[in-house]
């Protein structure tokens, strides 16, 4: 049973909205209708607005540290209730259950790790020109936010932007994606019990484009923060412009995979087949584009298929399941119309390549060999569990491939060589770097992408400072 009870949250209060619009929430590995989600009018909207310019002024004028007290019981709340969000999470979204735990932990640790950096975001004292002058530069909130989060990550997605904003000293409004509603609204209820004011944090759903429209059009919203595809960061980036709004943009990405000659074979395989059907391959910082140096590319594509061969795919609350569903329908056919195209340009399908079953949103997961580079999988993101290989010779042109899209999130680089591995490093084009192994992200170290990928990051230091302005103040005493 899904037991999480969906609302919008504007000013403190939960409702279901002022019009009784709505939309059905989907389960994607059954298909079925798992509660209705309300959607927010333009008045609604507006009273969110509103809120928002009043909570701000709240939680600006309290210190960081009484706001950390409540992002912390907050933390404690989400921990508390971990298995219960977690469950609602699979539901939505159909990723395994220990995956959606892993990550509501990883919501708790981010909410408390922005709690204390908000306690030291120091601003500095600049020795000045003239006597008796004090200079001082200040760091602010920079006011309220409006975020938009991706299906993808329901839980971390969301709290990058409600605890990063919230440890600067800002409200926000957001708008979490319609496909996984439900774990957002959990934190909003953790934070509230957890005693933020009213209009700290508001939650709306409805049609994406309007409510975007909407939040970004009104001059009260100074910041913008997308985690979404870089087609809807250009829309957002254009909006946000006509009010001069500071965005953070968390964009798609095409994570090139370089496995060098000396790599250690069995453990980079372990790793990246691991990593690339996490989440049915619906993850920002998938490893995509495997290029493998020819002496290996045999050996490879054997140790790749054979563990392809031992994936448990399944509903993500079915115990040992390690593959869930795509998140909808209109996926499945994305997916069948990339492997088609790869193969019509030469590339040979060794596993997968087709839909499993007919109840659910399940792809096998695929492994394509010898790709062609002008097939559409090699610079369309596939989001979704697409494994294309290819072979390369020299250091050069791996990188110069490695480098040819125009996005730059995350890269792989598998070597034994630690020398090798840093030249690699320096050369890529891309926002994040894993040597050796997958795990980019963690709420202390900064995250995100750079050229199409877009720009701003969240987590670590640089995502606390993504929501801060800077204010000189000199004093002639
Ligand atoms: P999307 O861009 O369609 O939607 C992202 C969010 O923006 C949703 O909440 C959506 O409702 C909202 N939105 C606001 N205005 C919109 C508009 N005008 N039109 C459509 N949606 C609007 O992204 P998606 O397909 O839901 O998610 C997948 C994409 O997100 C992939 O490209 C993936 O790489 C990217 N992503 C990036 C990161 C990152 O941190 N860089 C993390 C996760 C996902």
């Amino acid at each position: 049973m899904y037991s999480e009870k969906l609302e919008l949250l504007i000013d403190g209060v939960w409702s279901a909205g002022s019009e009784g619009k709505g939309e059905d929430l989907i389960n994607p590995a059954t298909g079925e209708v798992l509660a209705r989600l309300p959607h927010a009018s333009v008045a609604d909207l507006d009273r969110a607005l509103e809120a928002s310019d009043k909570g701000f002024k709240v939680w600006k004028a309290m210190t960081a540290q009484q706001r950390a007290v409540i992002m912390n019981k907050a933390a404690d709340l989400i921990e508390a209730r971990k298995n219960e969000i977690a469950r609602t999470l699979t539901q939505e979204n159909g990723k395994p259950l220990v995956e959606a735990t892993g990550e509501v932990q990883f919501s708790a640790d981010a909410t408390r790790w922005y709690a204390e950096e908000g306690k030291r975001a120091y601003g500095r004292i600049v020795p000045a020109r003239l006597p008796g002058v004090r200079q001082m530069v200040f760091k602010e909130p920079i006011g309220p936010v409006a975020a938009f989060a991706a299906w993808n990550f329901p839980a971390s997605n969301v709290i990058r932007k409600i605890a990063g904003a919230l440890g600067a000293g800002c409200s926000i409004i957001l708008k979490p994606a319609e496909e996984t509603p439900g774990t957002a609204v959990a934190f909003g209820r953790c934070f509230q019990e957890a005693g933020v004011p009213a209009g700290v944090i508001n939650i709306v759903f409805g049609v994406p484009a309007e409510v975007s429209t909407h939040l970004l059009r009104s001059p009260i919203t100074r910041k913008v923060s997308l985690t979404g595809s870089t087609a809807v960061g250009k829309i957002l980036q254009k909006q946000a412009a006509d009010t001069l709004k500071r965005c953070t943009m968390e964009l798609g990405g095409h994570a090139p995979v370089i496995v060098h000659a000396d790599a250690d074979l069995e453990k980079t395989l372990d790793t990246i087949v691991a990593a690339k059907f996490r989440n049915a391959g619906q993850v920002c910082t998938s490893p995509t584009r495997f290029f493998v140096h020819e002496s290996l590319y045999e050996t490879f594509i054997d140790g790749f298929a054979a563990r392809v061969s031992r994936i448990k795919i399944g509903n993500g609350l079915d115990e040992g399941v390690q593959m869930g569903p795509m998140i909808a329908a209109r996926r499945l056919d994305v997916m069948d119309g990339l492997v088609a195209d790869a193969k019509a340009k030469g590339a040979g399908v060794v596993t997968g390549g087709e839909r499993l079953g007919n109840k659910g949103y399940f792809y096998a997961p695929t492994l394509l060999r010898d790709v062609p580079e002008d097939a559409r999988i090699m610079s369309e993101e596939p989001f979704g569990p697409l494994a294309p290989t290819t072979r390369f010779s020299t250091f050069d042109e791996v990188i110069e491939r490695a480098n040819s899209l125009p996005y730059g999130l995350a890269s792989f680089v598998f070597t034994r060589d630690m020398g090798l591995a840093q030249k690699t490093e320096m050369a890529l084009d891309a926002g994040l770097v894993g040597v050796n192994h997958t795990m980019v992200s963690t709420p202390e170290t900064p995250f995100g992408g750079v050229n199409e990928s877009g720009y701003g990051s969240e987590s670590g230091i640089e995502g606390l400072e993504a929501y801060m302005r800077t204010k000189f103040v000199t004093e002639l005493g």
